[in-house]
């Protein structure tokens, strides 16, 4: 064996991995400013989301101006609003279409627990149905805090691997299941 072999590269070779691990972290911080949603909106939170975006609370700057109403150009989704039983298979069916990393923000407490709507036809939080990545608080949620979600996600996108992340959704889908 080559003395130097085991000692990592040679003089004038490149180290790989950490070529690649460079590129990996490029193209994680490119594609956390480029996060497109899909926003879900169903009732007044969805006011907000179109307040979030306009010029004022300014969106862009974060990448993530462009909604898309395609599910699969689209890489959250944004629940906005009362979801009731009914539509529940719909946003789910919904869901299962996005593209990875299919991140889910829960926006305001309809979306997250029912709210104010503690009814037989409300479910009473997304989290019953997806799995849910980041719950923004508030009847209505100020634009702020939905452009904090978006900035936390940014954060989880930079911190896992894609393998990393379907991982994650696999464990939360399977807790979803065993409860129902
Ligand atoms: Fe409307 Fe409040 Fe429900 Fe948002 S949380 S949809 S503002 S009732």
């Amino acid at each position: 064996m080559h003395p130097a072999s085991s000692a990592g590269p040679e003089k004038g070779q490149f180290d790989q991995s950490f070529i690649v691990g460079a590129l990996d972290d490029f193209i994680s911080w490119g594609q956390s400013y480029s996060l497109w949603p899909f926003p879900f909106a169903t009732a007044c939170c969805g006011i907000e989301y179109m307040a979030t975006s306009a010029s004022d609370f300014d969106i862009a700057r974060f990448g993530a101006e462009r909604p898309s109403f395609s599910p699969r150009q689209a890489d959250m989704i944004l629940v906005l609003g009362t979801i009731t039983y009914k539509m529940a298979p719909v946003l789910r069916n919904i869901y299962e279409q996005l593209a990875d990393p299919r991140y889910v923000v829960s926006v305001g407490a309809c979306a997250s627990s029912g709210g104010m709507f503690h009814t037989y036809a409300v479910l009473q939080g997304i989290d019953r149905i997806l799995p849910v990545d980041v719950y923004v608080p508030g009847c209505p949620p100020r634009p702020e805090a939905i452009l904090e979600a978006v900035m936390q996600l940014q954060k989880k996108l930079r911190a896992q691997t894609i393998e990393e992340r379907r991982e994650e959704i696999r464990h939360k889908l399977a807790l979803i299941e065993e409860k129902n």
